[in-house]
């Protein structure tokens, strides 16, 4: 610990500013203006949490059918994130239906039945699903209505006298509504408030967020800012000169000790909360963050924890908070009490029709001095949960600024969480991939088989690590990989596999990036060739560096990391040459029968720990592996007495099954013993050769 201490005062709110361009929008049509405004408020964190509010627009339009004017309600739906929005991201509804469908309503008891009928007002038989706010924006007598979920908004809306407060900074511009679940009571609730009010300008609602209108698109968007603006003015002025959550109480750590704070906890946090299932891990350290975990509020205020459902959604209600230093068995006891207190929420809470207790693990955990920590199925849950709970963070500091922070009634929030139409929600995801929530460490992962191998267990739902010693090859290899999808999935760092230091580096470097490690597929490779009078001892201290050094110390980080974890998978990308003896390339073939044999007896040492360790052999992978663009391509050829551009056609035609082998065929092999499919296999060799007698495995 440096001692070092936030010194100026607690972090202010950010307040928006108002981003319209009368010029980028003259000649659009009201939908294109809907999507306009809703690009720019999803956008801005100031304004909305990431994924989070919706907009909606009452449109004059044509009924297709029958050519009847028609007024529509473009409102944003169910899923997907404003601030990228298309035009194809809104659900049309038909408002005359609408407003039927409100005579059919039966009361709260019975309100989730409303979301049901919803598709029955569909217009132009438009195929996005209308969301659960749909209502909110229908009811309201306003063309334009925007519902947002400002940090700063919420501040007061979760202060113990919110209702004063709001009333404080607005005056009668902003309306109150106490704490209601989302939905179609709600709405007529707010309608009503509207209609009793006319001069009103938009409404505060309780634990949640904002909702404010306007005659246009501009007039709609620009009280949204203003109004968010004055709310962040008023928080802020609140603040003062002293740290946040009453001062600190730790200090924050120097930023590399804070690292490798960071890598041991998130190693040893790891297999604790993946018991159920495997788990990604994410780490927050911002300064928002730290001045949070090192407060002196920090255990009263995790006690109360996230009070908005769009943040405990995702973040669960309450984080765990865990010294820095604490030991595994420490660390154990803290997970079973949290789990303990999670099933007895549940027991106490649950209704008849309640969905079976979900997932009893934090995913938030905070330590004191180092960050944040969340734990999720996949790195992007981990990740959103992370800024999530920087929302509430941001939340919790504005409103002990100005009032006392406040928790939604338990029943209230377990009521949001195991609401049945969330599990409908969950009940709809796709099922897990086979590597979900797995993380693979590949060296050499920027060449042509790395590349592959990164592809293949990324389609099989891995988060994938690359380790290459070229900058260029690594960052061209992360764009192609990014570029097919889910850049969270993906990291990657430059490391010289014969280094012990930067080794253990990269390997850390994983850790931190995704809380651990569960396959490391030693891929990095160099080749030589010689007659053995004229090899020279350099070049074969070169090839046993990379080949041998590098293996070794990869296996052995991997090793450390997986003993933590479990268990493991170890591939090792070897070659054919390991079990046939070659002609003119000794210092390579030996130094992949040392692979090999390491192999086999790391697979010895591991099996007592759950680690497996495996070998693949590939022969004549010319097409995008490196060791062929060197001379060892052209000392091939002469060996062989041949032309170079023979070579894939004579290494083809020297197969049994006389077929090319490519990296993908290699990276196949490689998917099966990373994953639960060779569960039973350690120890043992698969040739992807296209066949060859002297390769026999015996
Ligand atoms: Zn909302």
């Amino acid at each position: 610990m440096d001692g070092s201490l936030p010194s100026k005062g607690a972090t202010p709110l950010s307040a928006p500013k108002s981003r319209w361009r009368p010029e980028d929008c003259g000649a659009m049509s009201e939908p294109d203006l809907l999507v306009y405004r809703s690009r720019l408020l999803g956008s801005d964190l100031a304004v909305t949490n990431f994924g989070g509010g919706n907009t909606s627009a009452k449109i004059a339009s044509d009924d297709p059918l029958t050519g009847e004017p028609t007024t529509v309600l473009w409102v944003k739906g169910s899923g997907g994130d404003l601030g990228s929005i298309e035009t194809s991201g809104f659900a049309t509804l038909d408002i005359a239906r609408l407003q039927q469908l409100d005579t059919r309503y039966r009361g709260v008891d019975q309100e989730d039945a409303m979301t049901g009928y919803l598709a029955h007002c569909t217009f132009n038989l438009n195929p996005r699903a209308a969301s659960i706010d749909t209502a909110l924006h229908a009811l309201l007598p306003y063309a334009h209505v925007d519902h947002m979920h400002p940090d700063a908004i919420t501040a007061l809306a979760t202060s113990r006298d919110g209702k004063a407060l709001t009333r404080e900074v607005f005056g009668d511009a902003i309306g109150w509504l106490a704490w209601r679940r989302p939905g179609w009571e709600l709405a007529r609730e707010l309608a009503a408030l509207a209609h009793a009010r006319p001069k009103m300008l938009g409404v505060v609602l309780q634990n949640h967020g904002l909702v404010t209108w306007g005659d246009t698109s501009r007039d709609c968007y620009e009280s949204t800012i203003e109004t968010i603006g004055r709310a962040a003015g008023f928080v802020n002025a609140h603040l003062g000169n002293g740290a946040a959550f009453g001062g600190a109480l730790v200090a924050v750590m120097e930023q590399a000790a804070r690292r490798v704070a960071a890598v041991s906890t998130m190693a040893r946090l790891r297999p604790l909360l993946s018991e159920a299932s495997p788990k990604v891990g994410h780490l927050v350290d911002s300064p928002e963050a730290l001045e949070f975990v090192c407060s002196a509020g920090l255990e009263r205020l995790a006690n109360i924890g996230t009070s908005c459902p769009d943040h405990f959604l995702r973040t669960k209600v309450r984080p765990l908070v865990i010294g820095p230093d604490t030991d595994v068995d420490g660390m154990t006891a803290a997970i079973r009490r949290y789990r303990d207190d999670y099933a007895a929420y549940y027991a106490r809470c649950r209704r008849p029709d309640s969905p079976a207790m979900r997932d009893p693990y934090p995913v938030l955990v905070a330590v004191p001095g180092v960050g944040l920590i969340s734990f999720a199925k996949d790195k992007a849950t981990a990740r959103i949960a992370g800024e999530f709970f920087g929302n509430a963070i941001n939340v919790m500091r504005g409103a002990e600024a100005v009032s006392r922070y406040c928790g939604l009634p338990e029943q209230e929030a377990f009521d949001i969480e195991y609401w049945l139409l969330e599990e409908a929600k969950l009940k709809r995801m796709p099922a897990p991939l086979p590597l979900q929530g797995r993380i693979a460490l590949i060296t050499g992962g920027a060449g042509g088989i790395g590349r592959a191998i990164a592809a293949r267990l990324l389609e099989d739902g891995a988060c994938v690590f690359l380790a290459d010693r070229s900058q260029s090859s690594l960052e061209e290899a992360l764009a192609e990989l990014k570029a097919r999808g889910d850049g969270d999935r993906m990291a990657g760092l430059t490391m010289d596999v014969t280094s012990e230091s930067l080794v253990e580096e990269a390997f850390q470097a994983c850790v931190l990036e995704f809380g651990g490690l569960d396959i490391l597929v030693a891929n990095a490779g160099l080749a030589s060739s010689a007659p053995i009078e004229e090899a020279t001892l350099d070049q074969w201290r070169a090839t046993f560096a990379v080949l041998g050094d590098g293996y070794f110390l990869a296996a052995r980080e991997a090793f450390k990391i997986m003993k933590g974890q479990g268990g493991g998978s170890i591939v090792f990308v070897v070659s054919k040459n390991a079990l046939a003896a070659t002609p003119g390339a000794s210092a390579y073939a030996s130094a992949k029968a040392a692979e090999l044999h390491l192999a086999r007896c790391l697979a010895l040492e591991g099996a007592p720990h759950g680690i497996r360790v495996n070998a693949v052999n590939p022969d004549a992978v010319i097409k995008g592996s490196q060791i062929w663009n060197g001379s060892w391509r052209a000392e091939r050829a002469t060996a062989y007495g041949i032309e170079d551009t023979d070579l894939e056609e004579f290494y083809r035609k020297r197969s049994l099954l006389q077929r090319s082998v490519l990296p993908e065929d290699v990276a196949e092999a490689v998917a099966f013993f990373a994953g639960e499919r060779s569960a039973k296999s350690t120890g043992n060799i698969l040739n992807v050769d296209g066949g060859n007698t002297i390769a026999f495995v015996r």
